[in-house]
């Protein structure tokens, strides 16, 4: 219905205002469903604004709103005095939670629950305010809220300022939140800043725990990848190109070593859109590692070292601020440190004097050049075998199998002519059944020396060596010691 019909009918006074409105909304609601949000949408806005955008749609419901007033109700004294059909320039309406403005009406303010009509026309009057929700539907009015701002670029839409700040205050205490916080800050300029939405983008106001999410995340997209048989974390790298690192910072909660198939890969990386710069006081205690000295002793063997002084770590308190980056350490300054115990230091003697061919090198060789082992260490016959026998013809070279000091020479009862070699650390080496021995007690002997010719004294069936190893008095397999082949 044109606006010019509207006024025509008003001055003939041919048709009621409410059936008017009736037929005059019902054709605009048609025709601008296109632009439609719903009523819904409004219920917790506090200004819905008509803008020039729909002139159309403006001038029918203002022009309704002039038949309503001329033609149906009588207003109280006073209220609407200024209200004619021939000068209004806009219309004003307001409902609990709505201001609605027809920019094309001079201001005049009709409160729903004003009593415009004395009695008998509660209708028509509801009518009015649910006309004009209809108007607010298809039109495309402009919305006041809140947004988070960062670094000038608005987030979110908020209902309320509280709402806007509450997220940025759980933006700063997550990061803030149980500890000791010198001083906190964003590095970014965040505030929270009114703002305006096109009603006709609108969908509905932004929910403050999922834009503090959106916020530190950087996005609210999800990218999954399913991690397939033989898959790990650079295979899904080359796949979608981007860096093992960056897939590690997108999945904080996946040991890579651990990926399992089946299991869901996020593929964006986390870049949070504020960063919360914290300085924390940290008091904690630290290990001080103990040092070593080497302490060279000409007296002592080559080879040798001796641990004279255990060492053992110190401890201090230290005072530190600590800086963080969205709860990473960037920074660490020390203010103190108080060493609460000192470390020991660990002294090692190391021996420099040359060690003589007649010392134990602490390895055995064989005591012949060849021969094959004819009885074992351990058990035989019901008795136990000390050494081993080496089956050997008579006269053969004996040698001592390690550096040392002949402790015995002589003929020692079932093991006939008989050595006895110390070589120190409590290791003696024993050479029985010989038929001639090459070196008397008290001779210092070095490795490899012919200290005896073999033979078959003592309890013997034939020629052959008998050979012991003893650590600390214990015979010991000395197969364990020295390789016969
Ligand atoms: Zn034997």
């Amino acid at each position: 219905m044109q606006l010019k019909q509207i006024q025509k009918r008003i001055a003939k006074g041919l048709e009621s205002g409410e059936a008017m409105l009736r037929r005059a909304s019902g054709k605009t609601l048609k025709k601008l469903d296109s632009s439609v949000i719903t009523p819904a949408d409004f219920d917790t806005h506090k200004h819905v604004d008509f803008f020039k955008r729909n002139r159309y749609a403006t001038s029918v419901v203002a022009a309704m709103l002039a038949v309503a007033v001329s033609s149906v109700f009588t207003l109280e004294a006073g209220s609407f005095s200024s209200v004619q059909s021939s000068d209004l320039q806009s219309v004003e309406v307001q409902s609990p939670n709505q201001i609605m403005l027809a920019s094309t009406f001079s201001e005049a303010g009709i409160a729903e629950k004003m009593p415009l009509i004395p009695e008998g026309a509660k209708k028509a009057t509801s009518d009015i305010a649910e006309l004009v929700e209809d108007a607010a539907s298809f039109d495309a009015p402009a919305l006041e809220g809140y947004a988070v701002k960062i670094d000038g670029v608005e987030y979110g839409f908020f209902n309320s300022e509280s709402e806007a700040q509450n997220v940025i205050d759980t933006l700063m205490s997550n990061f803030t939140a149980d500890k000791d916080i010198i001083e906190a800050y964003f590095k970014e300029t965040v505030e929270v800043a009114a703002t305006r939405k096109e009603a006709g983008l609108f969908k509905a106001f932004s929910v403050p725990e999922r834009s503090v999410e959106y916020i530190m995340k950087g996005t609210d997209q999800e990218k999954i990848h399913v991690v397939e048989s033989g898959e790990n974390f650079w295979t899904i790298s080359q796949k979608y190109q981007i860096s093992v690192e960056d897939l590690e910072k997108a999945n904080p909660g996946i040991t890579p070593e651990k990926l399992q198939i089946g299991e869901k890969v996020s593929l964006m990386v986390p870049a949070s859109l504020v960063t919360v710069c914290t300085v924390e006081k940290a008091v904690y205690k630290e290990q001080i590692p103990f040092e070593t000295v080497v302490k060279e002793d000409a007296s002592t063997y080559k080879g040798t070292n001796k641990v004279t002084t255990s060492g053992s770590n110190g401890e201090r308190e230290v005072v530190a601020n600590v800086v963080r980056e969205n709860g990473i350490e960037v920074n660490r300054e020390i203010l103190s440190e108080k060493v609460i115990a000192e470390p020991t230091t660990k002294v090692v003697v190391k021996g420099t004097k040359a060690r003589p061919a007649t010392v134990g090198s602490g390895v055995l060789a064989k005591p012949v050049s060849r021969g094959t082992v004819t009885s074992p260490f351990g058990t035989r016959w019901g008795r136990r075998h000390n050494g081993i026998d080496i089956g050997l013809s008579t006269g053969t070279a004996i040698k001592a199998a390690d550096g040392g000091t002949v402790t015995f020479s002589g003929y020692d009862g079932g093991y006939g002519y008989t050595i006895r070699i110390s070589h120190g650390d409590g290791v003696v080496t024993v050479y029985a059944h010989n038929s001639k021995l090459q070196v008397k007690k008290g001779d210092k002997v070095y490795k490899g020396q012919q200290i005896a010719l073999s033979g078959n004294s003592g309890s013997s069936t034939g020629p052959h060596l008998h050979f012991e190893v003893r650590i600390n008095g214990v015979p010991k397999n000395p197969l364990n010691y020295i390789k016969m082949n």
